[in-house]
């Protein structure tokens, strides 16, 4: 895969990550991509860390739900100290990406059944007390 097919599977899968953070957190959450020394790259907030080595045979859900995990992990989101995104159900701890019948989304892993597309975290708030999937 060259690095143009590359760049673009990068900005499909960042993108519903991107849609929730600026939904939720912050409006101007912006995050740079960049290839470096074979290794694809990402930086927000002066902090960072790369994309998955595999990341060009990987697929768009597989990669958002990576990203979604890398991303919160990274310096980047250091400052933050509360829980993100925060489990609608119990409120208490955050949600965790998986992919789940082919779709990225935030689970809770306490056994109830909240799962909510990556991308639409902000439609799921707006509808606080429906918590259907
Ligand atoms: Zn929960």
């Amino acid at each position: 895969m060259d690095k143009a097919a590359t760049r673009a599977l990068i900005d499909a899968a960042v993108e519903p990550f991107l849609r929730d953070v600026r939904a939720t957190l912050d409006p101007l959450f912006h995050l740079d991509v960049k290839f470096d020394d074979d290794l694809w790259l990402f930086e927000a907030y002066g902090g960072g860390t790369s994309f998955p080595t595999n990341v060009e045979s990987m697929d768009v859900p597989s990669l958002t739900a990576e990203i979604a995990q890398r991303i919160p992990d990274s310096p980047a989101f250091d400052d933050l100290l509360d829980p993100w995104p925060r489990c609608p159900r119990h409120q208490d701890h955050p949600l965790y990406p998986e992919v789940r019948k082919g779709i990225a989304v935030w689970a809770c892993r306490r056994g109830e059944n909240v799962a909510i597309p990556i991308g639409e975290l902000a439609d799921v708030r707006s509808n606080s007390d429906d918590s259907a999937p």
